[in-house]
C-alpha cells in the first residue's frame, strides 16, 4: 500500500489488530500477537502461533478493540502475527469461561486447564481425505480389456454402495491396486474424496429400552423434565445397588438427543465399563464416542474432532471428559458420583464431580449425580435443597439385599489357624457356595502377596529407598516392589542388617496369598485372580469377567478392581478379607469410604433372584461401618458420620485447602514450610495446622511437608491462598502444590 499522499504527508497506518492467545503453558496469562490481513479471527479461534523459536497452538482468549488498552502492553511493531488458524468450530465461550473458572478455583494457571481441554494437539491438524471410488455406470471404452480382475472389482460395487478405497477393493478382489488403477483410468470408476474419520454412529433415542418399574419410571421422568426445562440444575440420583439408576439415566440421555444437544457420561473408571457400553448399545443400538487414556492416538484425534465439531452426540468418559469443548451440551450425568477416582490428584488438582456442577452451572444444563452410596458432600447438598434428590429404593428385577454376616476375628472359633487368614465360617460357607454350583468372591484391597516383609533374626523390614513406605512381595513375579514410585528389587539371600542367611517372612496376607490359601483349602475349585498386577489393559479384565458370567470360574479373588459394577448372576457368596483395612490413618473420609467400598462389594453378592450371602471378617464388629454393613442401614452411619463431622468443623460442613511443598534438598523444603506457617492467614474462622511431615514424607526421591488451611464453610479459600503464597519467595528448586478441598492426606 503507498503510505504517502500527493501532498508528500504521511497517512495513518491502519491500526494493529491484536488477540490475545492462551497458550497450553503453566503461564500467568495470554500473550499477545497481531492478526494478519487477511486473516479473520474471532474468540475461540484455535490458531498456531510463534513462542521463541517454537511453534505452539493456542486458542483465541480475547480479540483487541477500541478501548481495549492493550497497548499499553508489547508495542505493535513488536507483535508477532499469528500464523495460521486451524479449520474448526472456534471453541464455545462456555468452555473458555469454564478454564478461566477451573483455574481460578484451583489456583492453576490457565494454559495448563486449557491443556486438559485440548490435550491431543494433533487433532486440531484437518485429518487426510481418503480416495475412494463409486462405479461411474459408464460404459467401456473402445479398446478396453475386461479381465476378470476388473470384473471382480466391478461386481464387488453395488449400485448405491458406499464408496469403497482401493486398498480395500483389492483385497476383496484379491487383486494389485494396478487393477483399481486401471479402471478408473477408463472411466469406469469415479473417485470421490472419503472422510479418513467417519462421523461417530447416532444413537436411536427412540428405541425401545428395557421396562421400567415404576420407581424407574418416575425417576426418569423427573431428569427428563430435568433436560428438558434446557436450565441448571444439580440432581442426586440415590439408588442402592442393582435398581437400575443406568437405564433411568439413559432416558435422560434420550431426551437430550432429541433435543439434538450433546450428553456426557463421566465414570470414574472407564477401562471397566464395557458392561456399561454393551448396556448402552442394547438402548440406543450404538456405541457412544469414549474418551479415556488408554485411547490411541488415531482414535483420540477422532473422538476429540467429533466432539469439538458436535458430531458426538453422546460421549463416555474419565473425569478428563469434562473439559472437552462441547459445542452444545446439554446433560451431564456423573456416575458413581462419590468415588475417588474423580479427584485428579497430579498437575492440575481438580474433583471432577465438584468440577462437573459448575460446567452445568456456567452451561445452564442438568446435572445428575448418581451412587448407591452418594458422598456425605453430595448429601448434604441435597438435604439443603441445593440440589434436587431422586430415590430409587428397590432392587430391580425383585433381587434382595443380601445378608451380611460379621465375622469377629478376635474369638477363638472364628479366628483362622495360625498364618491362615480366612476364618472357619467363612471357609465353610464357600464349601457350601460351591456344593451347591454357585459362585464366590474373596475380596481384599491389598496386592501381592504380603504387605510387609521383615527379618525374622532383627526385625528388619525391607524399605523403598524412596519412598516412606515398605516394600511389597509379589510371589507371581518374585519381586519387591514399591507401589508408590514403582522401584522393584529381588528379595535379597541375607539381611542388610544381620546378614542372616534366608531369614525374611512374609507378613499379613495380599490376594496372592488368600489365593494361595484357596487353592489348598478347595484344590478342584476353579480359581481367577483379579489384580492390577495380573489384568493388564481393559481386554484382561473382559477376558476374566466373561470366564466368571460364563461360569468357567468357581471363585474370584481379587482388590478393589473386581468390586465394580460387574454383574454376575452366579455369584451368591461375597467374603471381606479384612473389614478393617482402611480405616486407619488420618484420612477423614476413611470410614465413609471403608463404608462404600465394601457396600459395593457386598452388592456382588445375590443379583438375581439368588439369595447372596456377605462374610465380613473384623477386629472391629463394633465399628458403626461395620454395624451399618451388617443392619443395611446406609442412613443411620451417614448420619453418625455427618455429626462427627460437623462437630469438628470438617467437610462437608467446613473447608480444606492443602499446600505440599516437595523437593530433593531437605533442608530447602523444611525452611520454605516453616517460612510459609509464620506467614499464614489468620482469623476468627480459619485454622492452618502444620507443617508436618506428610505421611509419605518421600516420595519418589522427594521429600514432603504438608499444611493444612481449614476455614468455616462460607469462606472463599483462593484469595486466602493467593495472598498466602504470594508473601513467600518460593525456591526454584521446591514445589507447592495447592490441592484445594484435599481428599488425599498422604
Ligand atoms: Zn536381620
Ligand atoms: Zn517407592
Amino acid at each position: 500500500m503507498d503510505l504517502l499522499t500527493a501532498s508528500g504527508m504521511e497517512t495513518a497506518a491502519p491500526p494493529v489488530r491484536r488477540v490475545r492467545v492462551l497458550l497450553p503453558l503453566p503461564l500467568a496469562s495470554p500473550y499477545d500477537y497481531r492478526v494478519p490481513d487477511d486473516m479473520e479471527l474471532e474468540a475461540g479461534a484455535y490458531v498456531e502461533v510463534p513462542l521463541g523459536p517454537r511453534h505452539v497452538f493456542g486458542v483465541v482468549w480475547a480479540v483487541g478493540g477500541p478501548g481495549d488498552n492493550w497497548e499499553a502492553g508489547v508495542a505493535a511493531n513488536r507483535l508477532k502475527p499469528v500464523i495460521r488458524r486451524f479449520d474448526l468450530p472456534p471453541m464455545p465461550e462456555v468452555s473458555r469461561r469454564f478454564v478461566d473458572w477451573v483455574a481460578a478455583y484451583t489456583l492453576s494457571a490457565p494454559g495448563s486447564v486449557l491443556r486438559m481441554a485440548v490435550s491431543v494437539s494433533a487433532a486440531l491438524e484437518d485429518p487426510k481425505q481418503l480416495l475412494a471410488y463409486l462405479p461411474s455406470g459408464d460404459s467401456p471404452p473402445p479398446g478396453f480389456k475386461m479381465t476378470d480382475a476388473r470384473r471382480r472389482v466391478l461386481a464387488l460395487m453395488e449400485e448405491d454402495g458406499p464408496p469403497r478405497t482401493p486398498a480395500d477393493l483389492a483385497r476383496d478382489a484379491a487383486c494389485g491396486i494396478g487393477v483399481i488403477r486401471g479402471l478408473a483410468e477408463s472411466g469406469l470408476l469415479t473417485p470421490v474424496a472419503l472422510r479418513a474419520q467417519p462421523r461417530p454412529p447416532i444413537p436411536d433415542a427412540d428405541r425401545a429400552g428395557p421396562e421400567l418399574s415404576p420407581d424407574q419410571a418416575a425417576a426418569a421422568d423427573a431428569l427428563r423434565a430435568a433436560v428438558d426445562a434446557r436450565a441448571y440444575s444439580a440432581t442426586l440420583v440415590d439408588g442402592v445397588t442393582g435398581s437400575g439408576k443406568t437405564e433411568v439415566y439413559f432416558e435422560a440421555i434420550a431426551a437430550c438427543l432429541k433435543q439434538g444437544r450433546q450428553a456426557l457420561v463421566l465414570l470414574p473408571e472407564i477401562a471397566l465399563s464395557s458392561q456399561w457400553l454393551d448396556r448402552f448399545a442394547r438402548r440406543f443400538g450404538v456405541r457412544p464416542v469414549e474418551w479415556h487414556s488408554d485411547l490411541a492416538g488415531a482414535h483420540r484425534r477422532a473422538a476429540w474432532r467429533s466432539i469439538a465439531n458436535g458430531e458426538a452426540p453422546v460421549v463416555v468418559g474419565a473425569r478428563s471428559a469434562l473439559f472437552l469443548p462441547y459445542p452444545d451440551l446439554g446433560l451431564i450425568v456423573v456416575d458413581e458420583e462419590h468415588e475417588a477416582a474423580f479427584k485428579q490428584e497430579d498437575g492440575v488438582i481438580y474433583h471432577a464431580r465438584d468440577m462437573a456442577v459448575a460446567r452445568a452451572f456456567l452451561g445452564g444444563i442438568p446435572v445428575a449425580l448418581v451412587s448407591a452410596t452418594p458422598s456425605l458432600e453430595t448429601l448434604t447438598n441435597a438435604e439443603t435443597g441445593r440440589y434436587g434428590r431422586i430415590d430409587l429404593p428397590a432392587r430391580h428385577g425383585g433381587a434382595s439385599l443380601p445378608e451380611v454376616t460379621l465375622i469377629d476375628l478376635r474369638r477363638p472359633d472364628s479366628r483362622p489357624p495360625a498364618r491362615h487368614w480366612l476364618s472357619p465360617i467363612l471357609t465353610q460357607a464357600m464349601g457350601e457356595t460351591l456344593a451347591a454350583g454357585e459362585q464366590a468372591m474373596l475380596f481384599l484391597n491389598r496386592r501381592g502377596y504380603a504387605p510387609l516383609t521383615l527379618c525374622r533374626s532383627c526385625g528388619f523390614r525391607l524399605q523403598c529407598p524412596n519412598c516412606t513406605a515398605w516394600l511389597v512381595e509379589h510371589r507371581l513375579s518374585r519381586r519387591l516392589q514399591c507401589h508408590h514410585c514403582g522401584y522393584t528389587d529381588r528379595l535379597p539371600e541375607t539381611c542388610p542388617s544381620c546378614e542372616a542367611e534366608h531369614s525374611f517372612v512374609a507378613c499379613g496376607p495380599g490376594v496372592e496369598r488368600v489365593a494361595e490359601e484357596v487353592a489348598q483349602l478347595f484344590p478342584d475349585a476353579r480359581v481367577a485372580l483379579m489384580t492390577s498386577d495380573t489384568l493388564v489393559g481393559p481386554h484382561a479384565i473382559q477376558t476374566v469377567i466373561e470366564e466368571v458370567r460364563a461360569h468357567k470360574v468357581d471363585i474370584l479373588i481379587g482388590t478393589q478392581v473386581m468390586a465394580k459394577g460387574h454383574h454376575f448372576p452366579m455369584l451368591t457368596l461375597v467374603g471381606v478379607v479384612d473389614g478393617d483395612l482402611g480405616l486407619g490413618g488420618g484420612d477423614l473420609r476413611a470410614a465413609e469410604r471403608t463404608f462404600q467400598m465394601l457396600h459395593q462389594v457386598a452388592g456382588r453378592a445375590g443379583r438375581e433372584s439368588r439369595p447372596g450371602r456377605v462374610f465380613l471378617q473384623t477386629h472391629m464388629p463394633e465399628h458403626p461401618v461395620m454395624q451399618a454393613l451388617a443392619a443395611h442401614d446406609r442412613d443411620a452411619f451417614l448420619a453418625a458420620e455427618a455429626d462427627q463431622r460437623r462437630a469438628m468443623d470438617l467437610p462437608p460442613y467446613g473447608r480444606l485447602a492443602a499446600l505440599i511443598i516437595s523437593g530433593e534438598d531437605e533442608r530447602q523444603v523444611d525452611k520454605l514450610a516453616r517460612d510459609l506457617a509464620r506467614a499464614a492467614p489468620q482469623g476468627d474462622d480459619l485454622q492452618v495446622l502444620g507443617p508436618a511431615p506428610a505421611p509419605l514424607a518421600l516420595l519418589r526421591g522427594r521429600h514432603r511437608r504438608r499444611l493444612l488451611l481449614k476455614t468455616a464453610r462460607g469462606v472463599a479459600v483462593q484469595p486466602l491462598l493467593q495472598t498466602w503464597l504470594g508473601s513467600v519467595p518460593i525456591p526454584a528448586a521446591v514445589r507447592v502444590q495447592v490441592d484445594v478441598d484435599p481428599y488425599s492426606f498422604m
